[in-house]
């Protein structure tokens, strides 16, 4: 029996390197959801295995069997099913899709992300994630229009500069709160996403990174 620590996914690339992903057009496509089959799925990096599940097909779902590893350290058997569900293809044939199997989802999803549970992506917060980081993004889009409208260099991180002759100054101090605000917002975020990176780092036993000199 296989099994892997619970781990938590974050947005990017990371989303799915870091998690342990089923996707079930690879297991369809492998000819493994045939009722009575029963495979032993493994995940490796650089070759090397890291975490593998048995999967036994039934009609309409499929069971999962792994081992998961809980705070206190102890290993603890999973097996619960996920059930599948069918969409007819344009080109003839059908789609497999997974159900997610965490409680009051039942999500339609190609992939399911095992953390200490396989579940969609929404069940284990990513798209929350995900959204923050836009977010994240966006008001650093914003403050820069705002900087561009100064005259001031583009980048949150250089130092602001002066009214621009002729503009207002009720103007001027209302797009400098709103760069001010929208700067802060971002930094705030990257500050967070630092945390989080640093945290699983130091989970992984490595060295947390320098914060931004902020
Ligand atoms: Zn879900």
């Amino acid at each position: 029996m296989g099994g892997f620590g619970s781990g938590r996914g974050q947005c990017g690339k990371d989303t799915t390197s870091d998690m342990r992903a089923l996707d079930v057009r690879r297991l369809q496509r492998d000819g493994l959801l045939t009722p009575g089959g029963y495979i032993n799925w493994q995940w490796s990096i650089n070759g090397e295995k890291v975490a593998d599940i048995n999967i036994r097909t039934e009609a309409n779902r499929v069971i999962l069997n792994y081992r998961s590893r809980s705070n206190s350290g102890e290993w603890q058997p999973m097996e619960y099913p996920a059930y599948l569900e069918w969409t007819p293809c344009n080109l003839g044939g059908r789609r497999a899709w997974f159900r997610c199997p965490a409680r009051g989802c039942g999500r339609r999803v190609a992939i399911l992300f095992g953390g200490s549970i396989f579940a969609c992506r929404h069940c284990h917060k990513l798209a929350y994630q995900c959204q923050r980081e836009t977010d994240d993004d966006r008001a650093m889009r914003r403050a820069d229009n705002i900087r561009r409208r100064l005259g001031w260099e583009a980048g949150i991180a250089n130092p602001e500069g002066d009214k621009p002759k002729g503009m207002h100054w009720r103007t001027f101090e209302r797009l400098k709160a709103e760069h001010d605000a929208f700067a802060n917002a971002s930094w705030a975020g990257m500050a967070e996403r630092l945390g989080l990176m640093n945290r699983r780092l130091v989970g992984l036993g490595l060295e947390p990174l320098d914060d931004m000199g902020a």
